[in-house]
């Protein structure tokens, strides 16, 4: 089978998570099983983007697959982190979400001016998350050659708020 067909049948919907009306896609029984995880990962570091210096990964989910994904491509990792977790001097971008804003925030002295970096997260959903990120790691300086997910939640068309970007999933759900 595929590898859309592989990340569907190991994903679990959770209803009224985390809040009453959400559907959760939950990623961990994917990340649990060897043989998925590392089918994933390689999917994930084999799409053309081009030479990556840098990969960066949202916090948390996004953490455990920037990393395994930046070793395969010989790259470094950058977490972007939720506000006030990282120490020392921080970039900061804040995006709205549907009741209120959020902000992520990375660490400057580590995204060299001019480093390519992909950016990879679990769950495209209404792409707020994401487009933060191309911005922050843009306002430093970087450039952002594509960012990849395992799973883009279409009706959110978060690809809306991606315009121009080389944007890859492996699973679109409706
Ligand atoms: P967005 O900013 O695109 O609306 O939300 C994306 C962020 O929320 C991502 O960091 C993603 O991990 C998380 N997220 C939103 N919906 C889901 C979901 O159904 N499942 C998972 N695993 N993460 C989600």
């Amino acid at each position: 089978a595929g590898l859309a067909d592989l990340v569907e049948s190991m994903l679990r919907t959770v209803p009224d998570f985390p809040e009453p009306g959400v559907q959760f896609r939950d990623i961990m029984p994917l990340l649990a099983d060897g043989d998925a995880f590392a089918r994933v990962v390689t999917a994930l570091a084999g799409h053309p983007h081009g030479p990556v210096d840098l990969v960066a990964g949202m916090e948390a989910r996004g953490f455990l697959l920037a990393a395994p994904v930046a070793v395969a491509l010989g790259a470094g990792v950058v977490p972007v982190r939720k506000a006030g977790k990282l120490p020392g001097l921080v970039a900061s971008q804040s995006y709205a979400l549907e009741y209120g804003s959020a902000s992520v925030e990375i660490q400057p002295s580590t995204v060299p001016a001019g480093a390519r970096v992909l950016v990879i997260d679990d769950v495209l959903a209404t792409g707020g998350t994401a487009a933060a990120t191309v911005e922050l790691l843009e306002s430093c300086g970087a450039t952002v050659v594509g960012l990849s997910f395992l799973v883009e939640l279409g009706a959110l068309d978060g690809r809306a708020l991606l315009p121009g970007r080389d944007v890859d999933v492996l699973l679109t759900l409706p």
